[in-house]
């Protein structure tokens, strides 16, 4: 079993059409819908797979076949301790919680697995300990 990380394109006249419905029933996937956005240029979808490469392989062709496009997420957003101030700047930038402070030591720690990659915490922290790598 395999889970990867993808943003998928989708232009505004594929918005109203079931492709992600299909794509999750055709080829038995398990979707994580990390961010959904829409607005007059089209959609935009963060989502992780979790299936056997054979299926999210042909998931994706799928999606491509339907002209939705797909940006693989090969990089991960590290958090360097040693630099970490425990300041707290990143808890209330990221959208999805990815920080959570300890009541008793006020150390902030970093959930790997929730983030997706938006990089809004690389910006706001100040001593530059969260950074984005392979
Ligand atoms: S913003 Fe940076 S220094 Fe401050 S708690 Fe978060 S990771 Fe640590
Ligand atoms: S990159 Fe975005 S989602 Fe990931 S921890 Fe930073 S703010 Fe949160």
């Amino acid at each position: 079993m395999s889970s990867n990380r993808y943003l998928l394109f989708f232009s505004p006249d594929l918005i109203n059409e079931p492709i992600t419905y299909r794509m999750v029933k055709d080829f038995d996937l398990m979707i994580n819908i990390l961010r959904a956005e829409i607005d007059d240029t089209g959609g935009r979808l963060m989502i992780s797979f979790q299936g056997s490469p054979q299926q999210i392989k042909s998931a994706l062709k799928y999606l491509t076949d339907n002209k939705v496009e797909i940006k693989e997420l090969n990089e991960y957003v590290h958090k360097d301790a040693d630099r970490c101030t425990d300041c707290g700047m990143c808890v209330s930038v990221c959208p999805v919680g990815a920080f959570v402070i300890d009541k008793e030591t006020w150390k902030v720690g970093f959930i790997n697995d929730k983030c997706i990659a938006c990089g809004m915490c690389i910006d706001a922290c100040p001593p530059g300990a969260m950074k984005l790598g392979q």
